[in-house]
């Protein structure tokens, strides 16, 4: 046995082992496969965070940009009439376009 294998086998002994072989496998069975359980969720809740924000970039945007023109609007932000179907702002022109076009086919 050489130095280093008595060195790793005392280390193990004092964590309550019979020898580094032991205290080796139970490392590969229980330690490293919790790190990779941890790591994955942190992974997901990084995912998951990231998808919070996409959605809530996506609903700013929705915001500052006409919907159907996605030209960037100032102050005045037009609502479309509910019976339109359309989500999100308008901007003058498209809203003027949509009454049209919906007081047409009435
Ligand atoms: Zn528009």
């Amino acid at each position: 046995m050489n130095i280093k294998e008595k060195i790793l086998n005392r280390m193990a002994r004092k964590k309550g082992f019979k020898d580094y072989n032991e205290y080796s496998q139970y490392f590969d069975k229980m330690i490293i496969p919790s790190i990779k359980n941890n790591l994955e969720a942190r992974d997901k809740k990084i995912e998951a965070k990231k998808e919070e924000i996409r959605l809530y970039d996506l609903e700013t945007k929705k915001l500052d940009f006409c919907v159907l023109c996605n030209k960037k609007m100032g102050f005045i932000r037009y609502n479309p009439k509910s019976d339109w179907k359309i989500k999100g702002k308008l901007c003058k022109k498209c809203w003027y376009e949509q009454k049209a076009k919906n007081e047409d086919i009435i």
